[in-house]
């Protein structure tokens, strides 16, 4: 099962790949959290790649494609695999066509979780993400036991530095501009599945199982 999680920030693309991951045992790959483990642990395309995340905009075409390109080189990922927010420009999406091309065989879904703009901020407003596992929580829909501690691992829980009021803003308007058409892109492939992402976690879940069962 080769499938892609889309959606704008904020619409639980994270929080639903972890829940295929566990439910199907198939590897997640998100490109954001890459980025980010990298910045934590002082990686030199990690510190490259946070200044264009600070800011709320794309990271280069290049160096995104490239992360994945290394990810998808190991072996786990042969079989089955969850994109979560990769591609996010058409560019990327032909690279990724590329990359699966090469090794004889393609994505079998793309899954588009939807959702309002009023949603998304109070998503990404209350949002807090594990240091160390990357687990992500949100202080009103999906609090820690403890305050400030990962449920999982025990790790300190940070704010993103992109979830910001003027970052998420810019991240929503780059949204649109280059990571909508993506979605007329795999349209007209006949691989695109809506969800709506406007329920609690486990209804989106059971909607995307609904797709994913449809697919075997
Ligand atoms: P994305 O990866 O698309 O940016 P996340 O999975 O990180 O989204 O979710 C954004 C925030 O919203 C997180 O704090 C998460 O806990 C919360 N969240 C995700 N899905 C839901 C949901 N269905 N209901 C309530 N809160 C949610
Ligand atoms: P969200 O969906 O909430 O924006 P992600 O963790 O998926 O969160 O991404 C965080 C940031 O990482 C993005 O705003 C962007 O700067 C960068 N990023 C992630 N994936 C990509 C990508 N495919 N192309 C370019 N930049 C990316
Ligand atoms: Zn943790």
């Amino acid at each position: 099962m080769k499938i892609l999680v889309m959606g704008p920030p904020g619409a639980g693309k994270g929080s639903q790949s972890a829940k295929i991951m566990e439910h199907y045992d198939i590897p997640s790959i998100s490109t954001g959290q890459m980025f980010r483990d990298a910045y934590n642990n002082n990686e030199k395309i990690g510190i490259e790649a946070m200044k264009y995340i600070e800011n709320g905009n794309l990271v280069s075409d290049e160096i995104t494609n490239e992360i994945v390109r290394l990810r998808l080189n190991k072996e786990d990922t042969l079989d089955s695999f969850i994109l979560d927010g990769y591609p996010r420009t058409v560019a990327q999406a032909e690279a990724l066509d590329d990359m699966l091309e090469e090794r004889g065989t393609k994505l079998d879904a793309v899954i588009n979780i939807l959702s309002s703009h009023d949603v998304l901020f109070e998503r990404m407003e209350k949002r807090r993400v594990c240091k160390d596992c990357g687990a992500t929580y949100h202080l009103k829909f999906k609090p820690p036991v403890k305050e400030g501690v990962c449920d999982v691992c025990g790790g300190e829980l940070y704010q993103r530095q992109d979830d910001t009021f003027e970052s998420v803003k810019r991240r929503l308007e780059i949204y649109e501009d280059k990571t909508k058409p993506l979605l007329d892109y795999y349209e007209k492939k006949g691989t695109l599945y809506q969800v709506n992402g406007m329920q609690s976690f486990d209804n989106v879940y059971k909607d995307i199982v609904l797709v994913l069962e449809d697919l075997s």
